[in-house]
């Protein structure tokens, strides 16, 4: 699944494709790619507005709009990506945007869980999205004061979008283990010392990754079909049964509420 190093190569990529391209045409192939709101209702929206920026927030690429957004969210095999006009239907597309200029947008999605939306304002998104981990306001003492801040286990917490925006699977993994943290470790019992090293190892391995243009573990290809050059430099996800790099003990894997996790038994011992 896309997370926020792959969002953020994707829109990256989108960025000088799409700015100042006017929607002219909305069609969805698939009829809850727009879901909760119709294909038409969001077509009606859109149609007609110019695309001012594209960047990411959290796990959601945004089209900036002269009035209002549009929020992509790939979730597990979405892929977003620019392309000649009347291009021969790719695969598994579910949303085509008509742009002026030579260029239309392209939204394939094996799976069907992705989907697109439209807001007048970011606020709309904001309310259910914790801090950027890249942002400069996050800093290793506001990380400290939000794990005191609940007692919960530490990997569920970090997968929760409002605690921390943007980390999944694969970087939390990453993250618990270069800071020593077991992932079931309650975040209140977490000391200064350890959220430092966390908040270290979040902004290091997704700051990594990003120049790495992601993590290609299943099917995520950057926005010019390229797979992500990050899997490997990954230390524990994935690697169950090899020897951990830092340490030599077995790497493990187990289940942490339904999601596979991987860490090392030696280096991020439970207290
Ligand atoms: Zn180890």
């Amino acid at each position: 699944m896309p997370e926020l190093p792959e969002v953020e190569t994707v829109s990256r990529h989108l960025r000088p494709e799409l700015v100042g391209a006017t929607i002219t045409g909305f069609d969805a192939l698939w009829h809850k790619v727009t879901a909760p709101s119709s294909a038409a209702a969001f077509a009606q929206k859109v149609l007609g507005r110019t695309i001012t920026d594209v960047r990411r927030r959290a796990k959601f690429i945004l089209l900036q709009l002269d009035v209002g957004l549009i929020h992509i969210h790939l979730r597990m095999t979405g892929r977003l990506f620019a392309g000649e006009p009347g291009l021969p239907e790719p695969r598994h597309l579910r949303a085509r945007f008509t742009l002026s200029g030579d260029r239309d947008l392209y939204f394939t999605d094996a799976r069907k869980f992705g989907r697109i939306g439209y807001v007048p304002a970011l606020a709309a998104l904001e309310a259910r999205l914790g801090p950027e981990p890249l942002d400069e306001a996050f800093t290793p003492g506001r990380l400290y004061k939000m794990l005191r801040g609940h007692n919960r286990q530490i990997k569920p917490l970090l997968l929760d979008q409002a605690f921390i925006a943007g980390l999944g699977n694969i970087y939390v993994d990453e993250a618990l283990h270069a800071a020593g943290i077991h992932p079931l470790t309650s975040s209140g019992r977490v000391v200064r010392a350890k959220a430092e090293k966390l908040h270290r190892a979040i902004r290091d391995i997704l700051t990594a990754a990003i120049a790495s243009r992601g993590t290609t573990i299943m099917n995520y290809v950057d926005g010019e079909g390229q797979p992500g050059g990050y899997a490997v430099e990954l230390k524990v996800f994935g690697r169950e049964g090899e020897a951990c790099m830092t340490c030599g003990a077995t790497v493990v894997k187990t289940w942490v509420g339904q999601r596979g996790t991987h860490f090392c038994p030696r280096c991020q011992r439970r207290r």
